[in-house]
């Protein structure tokens, strides 16, 4: 656990200005709740805030107050959750002038530090656990919007709670932002109770694909394109389920999307860092969650991927 250094305390400190907070390609709750959470504080200090990003808000999340989005370019510029400037699809490049301040404040522990200033905690479960204690640290007050995005950040990340990331720290800051206003209740219901009418039936049809390795250690779940839409997806956590059975050390969602390319999420269970095997193909993230992006068939990447994590596990995934 760091805290936040002086240079990202200074740039945040400075006469407010225009500030831009930058998303990353599909925004999920951690950036969009610490980007929303943290700028909704500076603009309460007198900042022109702006919420942008490459990818719209999915509507599972709609709920975050304050999702607007805009361009130009500006004085501070602050990407949370985001450990390299190709997640902003050109974003960044288009809103730093030489004179901007680049504020990274992120927990990946492959984070590439592009920012001027960067901010890296791997300890940390969610990137709104650094974004509550940088609050703290800059003296903003917290409204309950702001506590209801970071505590939607933390929330999202830590699986609920139940991730070996979640720490004495997790229920500290999400018991201390429950107090300033967030409601547990509320954020579960947004997140969990609101599936379309029909979500069953499409979530039983995708289920009945799970396949399990013959060793039981290695699980997946491959997506053709259209069999389920981008909502659907975007919504369900799908690789929890195949990571849920027991015995299973590696799980993964192959997403076949458009332009021949697949999009690969892997989740492991402390055995294996999976980052590891994303990296191998390009991509990153943290040991238990970790991601990455294949050109081919959905077939040509299941098969490189099932065989990147048969060699992880020192077997054969099939
Ligand atoms: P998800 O599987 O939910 O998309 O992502 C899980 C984790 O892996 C997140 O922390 C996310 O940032 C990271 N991740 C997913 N895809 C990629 C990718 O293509 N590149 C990098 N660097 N990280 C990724
Ligand atoms: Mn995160």
């Amino acid at each position: 656990m760091t805290a936040p250094p002086p240079g990202l305390l200074e740039a945040l400190r400075r006469p407010p200005g225009a500030a831009l907070m930058l998303g990353h390609v599909h925004p999920d709750g951690d950036v969009l709740g610490t980007l929303l959470g943290l700028g909704q504080g500076l603009e309460a200090a007198g900042w022109r805030v702006t919420f942008a990003g490459p990818h719209p808000v999915p509507d599972v999340l709609g709920f975050l107050p304050g999702a607007e989005r805009p361009a130009g370019t500006f004085e501070v510029i602050v990407l949370t959750d985001c450990p390299n400037d190709e997640r902003t699809e050109g974003l960044l490049a288009g809103a730093r002038s030489p004179e901007s301040a680049v504020v990274n404040i992120d927990h990946h522990p492959d984070n590439r530090r592009y920012g001027t200033v960067n901010w890296i905690d791997p300890t940390a479960a969610a990137t709104g656990e650094m974004i509550f204690d940088l609050i703290m640290a800059l003296g903003l007050p917290v409204t309950p919007a702001m506590a209801t995005n970071l505590f939607t950040a933390i929330h999202t990340d830590t699986g609920s709670f139940r991730y070996s990331n979640t720490t004495a720290r997790t229920f500290r800051i999400a018991g201390e932002l429950t107090a300033l206003g967030a409601e547990p209740a509320l954020v579960a219901d947004r997140l969990y109770q609101r599936r379309p009418k029909g979500a069953l039936a499409t979530l039983g049809l995708v289920l009945s694909r799970v396949n399990v390795s013959a060793d039981g250690r290695v699980a997946w779940l491959c997506l053709p394109r259209g069999l389920a839409s981008d909502a659907f997806i975007s919504a369900e956590d799908l690789v929890t389920y195949p990571r849920s059975i027991d015995g299973v050390e590696v799980a993964v969602l192959l997403r076949e999307e458009a332009g021949g390319a697949v999009k690969a999420s892997l989740r492991g269970k402390g055995g294996v860092p999976v980052n590891r095997i994303a990296h191998h193909f390009g991509g990153g993230g943290h040991e238990n969650a970790a991601g990455c992006t294949l050109r081919g068939s959905l077939e040509e990447a299941t098969a490189a991927v099932l065989a990147a994590v048969g060699e992880a596990l020192g077997g054969s995934a099939r």
